[in-house]
């Protein structure tokens, strides 16, 4: 039987919240008459986490939950409970309760009536600290908005929604899960929405990410873009470019060569230049093989997510 929804949360050291987010899941669900299933993605918790997700699983046969080996980020929590969704709408939540199920209801609307691919929460107002947080987020959409022509007010906002069929084509790790609305238009699906959402402030626990993470969001932008554009072909850009200095190279040296040739013109031991056009044609040929070898690892690429998971827990199966 095909489910409504499937909620994800990726977690990681919230033992306080589950149950509570659990209730108030299921809560929602009930008012609404949705089939749904809820995938708790134990991220490498020290803490009861996982106990607390097997306990709530067997009294919800609703819940269920993947355990980690070990923490391995947010994006690869998403990925695996993306692989596992089986609802007609995934919605990924934070374990937090900062995102409010209550959203549930409007963000599945979307994507049915409305006909949205992806609907993207945005909260418009926030309670974390202005500096560590609120401030780089800003520049950070602002310069995603930019480079990949996604325009949305909070990209990285924990709480979206999804038609199945978006999910199944992301595949996410590192710190990519900031990106997910660049990667789900790159794999062709444009109709993009956004919805404010409340945002809360945390009840239980400390925020996992700092000001650190965002630097490695940059090279996994980079890395998405660069995927998007050349991820399929990398001899279209290595080659190219290895082209370019090649002749670049080829052209100086070449008229060096007859010019010393035919003319005795210029003496080469004096003309550094002529050392710059063949370190240019060897870097040139260098990067046409980086290509080269892209193009030959593309083709044999498996998968990018090797973590490990550590127990399943699925009762309604
Ligand atoms: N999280 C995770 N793996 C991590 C860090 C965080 O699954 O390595 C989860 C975390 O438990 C929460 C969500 O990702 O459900 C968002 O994290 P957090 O609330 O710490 O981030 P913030 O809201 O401060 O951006
Ligand atoms: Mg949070």
């Amino acid at each position: 039987m095909s489910l409504n929804i499937s909620v994800i949360v990726p977690l990681k050291n919230e033992e306080e919240s589950l149950p509570e987010l659990a209730a108030w899941i299921d809560r929602v669900m009930r008012e609404n008459k949705f089939t749904y299933e809820v995938w708790m993605i134990d991220d490498g918790s020290t803490d009861s986490s996982w106990q607390v997700i097997q306990q709530l699983g067997a009294e919800n046969p609703g819940i269920k939950g993947i355990k980690f080996q070990r923490n391995y980020g947010k994006s690869a929590a998403l990925n695996e409970g993306f692989a596992a969704a089986k609802g007609d709408v995934v919605i990924t939540m934070d374990a937090d309760l900062q995102d409010s199920p209550d959203e549930i209801p409007e963000l599945y609307r979307m994507i049915v009536e409305d006909g949205y691919d992806l609907v993207s929460g945005w909260k418009k107002k926030r309670y974390d600290n202005a500096f560590t947080k609120n401030l780089p987020s800003k520049l950070y959409n602002y310069t995603t908005t930019r480079m990949s022509g996604v325009k949305l007010h909070d990209m990285n906002c924990g709480l979206k929604s999804y038609r199945r069929k978006v999910v199944k084509s992301i595949e996410v790790y590192g710190e990519m899960h900031r990106y997910i609305p660049v990667i789900a238009k790159w794999n062709g699906f444009r109709n993009i929405g956004e919805k404010v959402v409340e945002h809360r402030a945390r009840k239980y626990g400390t925020s996992k990410f700092g000001l650190e993470r965002f630097i490695n969001g940059f090279l996994d932008l980079a890395t998405i873009m660069f995927i998007g554009k050349f991820g399929k072909r990398p001899m279209h850009f290595f080659g190219a470019l290895g082209t370019l200095f090649f002749l670049l190279g080829f052209i100086i040296a070449g008229y060096l060569s007859l010019a010393k040739i035919f003319y005795d013109k210029y003496n080469m031991t004096d003309r550094p230049i002529f050392f710059l056009a063949l370190l240019a044609m060897i870097i040139g040929s260098q990067l046409f093989l980086t290509g080269f070898i892209g193009e030959l690892v593309t083709r044999n690429a498996s998968e990018r997510n090797t973590y490990l998971v550590e127990a399943r827990l699925d009762n309604a199966q």
